[in-house]
């Protein structure tokens, strides 16, 4: 007898047997997707191992339907990550492997080349139809008239044309649709398209650190802002072009950084694919598959490009490999930061880790001697890394938020045609909205949490479980209906500023400002401009951007994470400083961070003002290994939520006298709780959590393993929903 056994997306943790599909001869390789009947309905899977076996009775196995594929879509070692990954992060491997392929191959695309949308200029067309109006339409007929055999959907989107232009050009019949497949990429002979840049020491140290072994070899690039690390990815990336491999580059995100990708492309002749999410399905497959056949020489994509195929991969970097997006926060919840070490060794090549300010974790890798550890202590170029200043406001008067000494700076760098920066990490106008009478507080009733009082349009939302509703005419509690804001966010920040600089323009980056589509780009065309202006924003402002013109940060809340109960609150404090003062000076003139704090001589906050961030990490190294911390233990946390108070807290408990009962933790796992969740209610749901802890991987491991199937037998499991976060980076 043979038996195909294969992961299905299914929430079920286990494979699924089935006879080989009626007539079939040759059987497949493991790897391959089959489409099986399950109940009533058709599903995807993936094929895992043939067997000769099966724990059913041969009656009750029903023969799979179609083998998609004659060769696995994913390369052996990826599939092996993958199966890796579900176990380790006690995922259904199903599931697991429905994410890592692109959505059309679970729908059943094949994985060859498929048609897409082209568009040509149609016969006897010309611009002269356009008349003077519509400039950006004209541009694209102009590109589309070089183009005699047309441009796909895709290439018009990245040269910045959207639906708009095309519309237009299609209501006035002067374009086309057609369907065509994909052309190959360019390949050009030559590598470079501009020059390498001259490296100073230290970046010429840590290209030699990243070549100087072959196979698997992780470095840490710790480099601050301006300093060259990306020169540093380029050139390490063209020496492995030269030796005919591919580059896989993992960034935070893409949206929010298409310089990153500009930079490759200007840099290297060779097709650079850029992975983002509004990319289309077919899209998506397209690139993959010219990542797979190796025509996608470089591929720049955030978290779900890890798994992306390579035929003949040859580094892999993660920039901002301290960016909390690379762990994925819900269902298969892993590290692509963590994987992309797996991978690099499995495929035996060179991982770039880079930052300005690591990840602990990453960090003690490095000083333990696993990671080679590389430093970019200056600024390459002319720049000059910005200078920190605290400013003390305890007992000083605040306009809005902002101190008299702010405010003077800021005009003082306005007169001399700057750009500041300023820096809130709350979106909204203000974060709570309190009555001035009985001093109550509006929350949102489906979270503890307050509701965030938003102006441009005027409502409540909160930001926690996205309920929004009109801001109340009087008071829930006492009638009144005098309201008064509590603290400042964007919006109010905004505001303030536009009031006391009327003449200059306030430009906000957050989400709420940047929904529109084009609406970055916008924003940072006027910034490139180089006028005076100021900008207001959260954390979107710190990553990645260059701002030339920037000569002040200013951080108006330093004090957000000096106290919060996660024990990373200090590291993701230290992390966002850091980030958003890099964005100061980056060219020829020098730049000056001000950061308003109540705790000026708060020891941490001087510290890392003053020796920056490497002193600051030694010490809460030392402080996190004396408190048993990650990364000096592992953690896993199991995470629980029910529609009732107390069931989610009594399902833990049960879980627990069952553990012990069972005999089932190891000596070397210890638990903390459970206890409730640091925001109980979320979106109408009481949720509590249990904490494992242990210095020993494999016995944590172990006891995850045991407590999967345990989890789901519970009586009391079909009233609350659970999920296992296995290295969280929240606790
Ligand atoms: P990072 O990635 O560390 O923030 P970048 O690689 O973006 O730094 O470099 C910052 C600026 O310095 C860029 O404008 C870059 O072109 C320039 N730069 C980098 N390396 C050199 C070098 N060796 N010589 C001159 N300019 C350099
Ligand atoms: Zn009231
Ligand atoms: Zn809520």
């Amino acid at each position: 007898m043979t038996i195909y056994r294969i992961a299905l997306p299914t929430p079920l943790r286990r494979l699924f047997d089935y006879l080989p599909p009626s007539g079939a001869s040759v059987h497949p390789v493991p790897g391959v997707r089959i489409r099986v009947p399950f109940g009533r309905r058709q599903l995807i899977g993936v094929l895992l191992e043939i067997s000769d076996a099966s724990d059913l009775p041969e009656e009750r196995l029903k023969p799979a339907l179609e083998v998609l594929d004659t060769e696995p879509p994913l390369p052996h070692h990826l599939l092996e990550l993958a199966c890796w990954a579900a176990d380790y992060y006690q995922h259904p491997v199903g599931d697991v492997l429905q994410q890592v392929l692109p959505v059309a191959l679970r729908k059943g695309a094949t994985t060859e080349a498929a048609p897409q949308t082209h568009w040509r200029v149609r016969e006897g067309a010309s611009p002269e139809a356009l008349g003077g109006r519509a400039p950006r339409q004209r541009q694209l007929l102009e590109l589309l008239l070089t183009r005699p055999a047309g441009l796909a959907a895709e290439e018009l989107r990245e040269a910045g044309f959207g639906s708009a232009q095309l519309n237009g050009l299609l209501d006035k019949e002067l374009i086309e649709p057609f369907e065509a497949l994909p052309a190959a990429p360019d390949s050009s002979p030559e590598i470079l398209k501009e020059q390498p840049l001259p490296l100073n020491d230290e970046q010429q140290q840590a290209l030699e650190e990243i070549r100087a072994a072959r196979g698997f070899n992780p470095v840490l690039l710790q480099g601050i802002t301006g300093s060259g690390k990306t020169e540093v990815y380029l050139q390490a990336i063209g020496r492995v072009l030269e030796t005919g491999g591919q580059a896989l580059v993992l960034v935070p995100e893409i949206g929010l950084t298409p310089q990153t990708v500009s930079r490759f492309r200007a840099r290297f002749a060779v097709p650079v694919q850029a992975l983002h999410s509004n990319m289309t399905d077919l899209q998506r497959l397209e690139a993959w598959r010219q990542a797979r056949e190796g025509q996608a020489r470089i591929v720049i994509g955030t978290r779900s490009a890890l798994f992306t195929p390579m035929r003949s991969p040859g580094i892999i970097i993660v920039d901002e490999e301290h960016d909390t997006s690379f762990k994925q926060q819900e269902g298969f919840r892993y590290s692509a930061r963590d994987l992309a070490v797996m991978r690099a060794r499995a495929e035996q090549i060179p991982l770039v880790l880079g930052s300005a300010t690591p990840s602990l974790e990453t960090l003690q890798n490095a000083l333990g001697g696993r990671y080679r550890h590389a430093r970019l202590t200056t600024r390459a170029g002319n720049a000059r890394p910005p200078r920190f200043e605290l400013q003390d406001i305890r007992q000083q008067p605040l306009d809005e938020g902002l101190s008299q000494a702010v405010v003077t700076r800021i005009r003082s760098e306005l007169a001399h045609r700057n750009q500041v920066l300023v820096f809130i990490n709350r979106r909204g106008f203000s974060p709570a909205l309190m009555c001035h009478q009985c001093g109550d507080v509006i929350g949102c009733d489906r979270c503890d949490a307050r509701m965030t009082l938003h102006r441009s349009p005027p409502h409540l939302h909160c930001h926690h479980c996205d309920h929004q509703r009109p801001i109340p005419r009087r008071c829930p509690a006492c009638g009144s209906d005098d309201f008064k804001p509590q603290g400042a966010g964007t919006e109010r920040t905004e505001g303030a500023l536009q009031r006391l600089f009327p003449d200059t323009e306030v430009l906000r980056v957050d989400r709420d400002s940047t929904q529109r589509r084009h609406a970055m780009q916008e924003i940072m065309e006027r910034v490139n401009a180089g006028d005076p202006c100021i900008l207001v924003g959260t954390q979107m402002l710190a990553k990645g951007h260059h701002f030339p013109a920037v000569t002040l940060v200013v951080i108006l809340d330093a004090d957000a994470g000096l106290f919060s109960a996660d024990f990373r609150g200090m590291e993701r404090t230290a992390q966002l400083i850091l980030q958003v003062a890099g964005r100061a000076g980056r060219a020829e003139r020098p730049g000056t961070v001000l950061m308003q704090t109540h705790h000026a001589d708060h020891p941490t906050l001087m510290q890392l003002v003053d020796e920056g961030y490497e002193a600051f990490a030694a010490r809460e190294l030392t402080l996190r290994r004396e408190s048993a911390l990650p990364p000096f233990i592992h953690h896993a946390l199991l995470r629980t939520e029910a529609s009732r108070p107390g069931r989610a807290e009594a399902f833990l408990s049960a879980l627990c006298e069952q553990l012990v009962a069972n005999r089932l933790i190891p000596p070397a796992v210890h638990w903390l709780g459970p206890f409730p969740a640091p925001m109980e209610k979320r979106a109408g749901h009481y949720r509590a959590q249990l904490l494992w802890q242990s210095y020993d991987r494999r016995a944590l491991q172990q006891l995850l393993a045991d407590l999967c199937p345990l989890l789901e037998q519970l009586p009391q499991s079909r009233q609350v929903r659970w999920s296992l976060d296995v290295d969280p980076v929240d606790n």
